[in-house]
């Protein structure tokens, strides 16, 4: 039995931290939105005299392991759900760029819980969202579809509607960030966040535009709060961001804890040009459309 599931980069529209509970981890509060953008995840299991399960990847440098949460997330799942024993193989055909603030391990995970419940069932689904947030924060957001206002860790997420028609221009420019640094750079300069101010008015901005349908109102309220821990550190990312910005692009920010750039295009052709133009630098670029 083998399956094949797209698995889907994010954006965050807006990212705030709200709070830091007594165990380290933050409470944070924005939106969440997938993109076209994806990696490939073929599954296959078959029964097997124990549980067993091996890893490929088109990408050298992600490991094959128990590090990766793919492999972390079929454990969980035979670990959890199944009573007979089984051989899972999985491979992941890459796109999304590693560690650039787009889930892209965290999707890859999800989509391997996806596929095992549809090959082996044993839980609803349901219970598999909640239970794949003990794997990481953002997995329960990838097993679902469309927008989400995200709260708590990461976990707590209510619908919410999506873009309207647009076009959404990814661009990474290799820098690498470390997320627990910018965290605790963040910690630094909030104090802990003992006392936070949400920009209400801000995030009702875009709430106001994902509803209404108005690129230019949803976008003007976009935030978040780790592009100023990290944008100083990545040069080329800022500069990444000032290109769209100044190429017609309605939006522009970086996306989770960095360092990937996305723009918001209304005009095909201006996404398409700023694409073949951030290109020439030699960063990855990617343009998805948002119908
Ligand atoms: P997030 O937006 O959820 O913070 P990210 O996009 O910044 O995540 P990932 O692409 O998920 O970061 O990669 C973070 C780290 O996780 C990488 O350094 C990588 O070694 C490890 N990792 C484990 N599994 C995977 C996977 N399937 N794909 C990519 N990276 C993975």
């Amino acid at each position: 039995m083998n399956i094949t599931l797209d698995a889907y980069a994010k954006i965050n529209l807006y990212l705030d931290i709200v709070g830091k509970r007594e165990n380290g981890y933050h409470d944070i509060r924005g939106i969440m939105h997938k993109i076209a953008l994806c990696d490939r995840v073929s599954v296959s299991v078959r029964p097997n005299s124990q549980n067993e399960i091996s890893l490929t990847c088109t990408q050298a440098a992600i490991p094959c392991d128990e590090r990766n949460i793919a492999y972390k997330a079929a454990r969980m799942y035979l670990s959890s759900y199944t009573n007979a024993t089984y051989k899972v193989s999985i491979h992941i055909e890459k796109h999304i760029p590693a560690a650039g603030g787009l889930a892209g391990g965290s999707t890859d995970g999800a989509a391997v819980l996806r596929a095992m419940h549809k090959l082996l069932g044993g839980v609803e689904y349901d219970t598999l969202v909640c239970d794949s947030a003990r794997l990481g924060a953002d997995l329960p957001f990838c097993m679902a579809d469309g927008a989400m206002i995200t709260e708590g860790i990461g976990d707590v997420l209510t619908p919410c509607p999506s873009l309207a028609p647009c076009y959404i221009l990814i661009c990474n420019t290799g820098e690498g960030v470390s997320t627990p640094l910018a965290y605790s750079k963040l910690d630094d300069i909030y104090d802990n966040f003992k006392h936070t101010s949400f920009d209400c008015e801000r995030f009702s901005r875009l709430k106001d535009g994902l509803a209404s349908r108005d690129l230019e109102l949803a976008t003007s309220g976009m935030y978040n709060i780790f592009e100023e821990a990290v944008l100083s550190e990545c040069p080329l990312a800022s500069k990444a961001k000032a290109i769209m910005l100044g190429s017609g692009a309605v939006g522009a920010m970086m996306s989770g804890s960095g360092s990937t750039i996305f723009g918001i295009y209304e005009d095909a052709s201006a996404a398409n040009s700023t694409l073949s133009h951030l290109s020439s630098f030699g960063y990855a670029v990617h343009l998805s459309k948002n119908s």
